[in-house]
C-alpha cells in the first residue's frame, strides 16, 4: 500500500483517520500531533524547569526522543532530576493510557477522579495510540519489550475498538472535557 502523502511504501496505517504513512511522514504525524497537544495543554514557556516521569518503557523512550527534535534548539527550558523541583510534569501517557484512565474511573465508580485541574502535569503523547508511539520508539532504537495493559477493561476497549476505531478518542475527550469544566 502507498503512503497517502507521497509515493513510498506505507509503514503504518490509521484506522481512524483512513490514512496509511511512510515511515516519514507516519512520524511527521506523530510529531506534529503531540507538539499540538502540547501547546493546547500551555507549552513549554521559557524558563520552564520540567521533569519528565520516567518508566522504563517505549512510552519514555518515544517522549524522549519527542522532546530532543522539539528542543534541540532551545536552551531556554531545565529539565531537573525530581517532580519537588519542576514546575511542569512531563508524563508518556498514550492515548490508550488516556481513554483506559477514562473508562476504568467510570466502571470503578471513581470518576470524580477525572474532575482535576490537570494543572502541572502534560502528557502529549496522549493523542497518539500506543502501537504508532512504539512504532515511534523502535524507529529510533527501542528494541525492549512492548507492555500493554491485560485489565478486562482494556480488552473490552480492545475489541470495542475494531468496530470503532474513534473510541479511544472519544474517551480521552470526555476526560479532557471534565478537566475543563472544573476550571
Ligand atoms: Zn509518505
Amino acid at each position: 500500500m502507498k503512503c497517502s502523502r507521497c509515493s513510498k511504501e506505507a509503514v503504518l496505517t490509521q484506522s481512524y483517520s483512513g490514512l496509511s504513512l511512510c515511515g516519514t511522514h507516519a512520524a511527521a504525524d506523530i510529531e506534529a500531533k503531540a507538539r499540538k497537544e502540547l501547546r493546547q495543554k500551555g507549552g513549554l514557556p521559557s524558563g520552564s524547569r520540567v521533569f519528565v516521569e520516567e518508566d522504563n518503557t517505549y512510552r519514555t523512550f518515544a517522549l524522549r526522543i519527542f522532546l530532543g527534535n522539539l528542543l534541540a534548539k532551545r536552551t531556554d527550558v531545565l529539565f531537573v532530576k525530581s517532580p519537588e523541583e519542576a514546575g511542569l510534569i512531563l508524563d508518556a501517557c498514550t492515548l490508550d493510557d488516556a481513554a483506559l484512565y477514562v473508562l476504568e474511573s467510570v466502571c470503578a465508580g471513581t470518576q470524580d477522579l477525572l474532575v482535576t485541574t490537570g494543572d502541572g502535569r502534560i502528557s502529549p503523547l496522549s493523542v497518539i495510540p500506543a502501537d504508532e508511539v512504539c512504532w515511534y520508539a523502535e524507529r529510533h532504537g527501542f528494541s525492549g519489550e512492548k507492555t500493554v495493559s491485560r485489565t478486562d477493561a482494556a480488552e473490552f476497549l480492545e475489541t470495542f475498538r475494531t468496530g470503532h476505531p474513534a473510541a479511544s478518542y472519544a474517551l480521552k475527550n470526555v476526560g479532557d472535557a471534565l478537566k475543563k469544566e472544573n476550571k
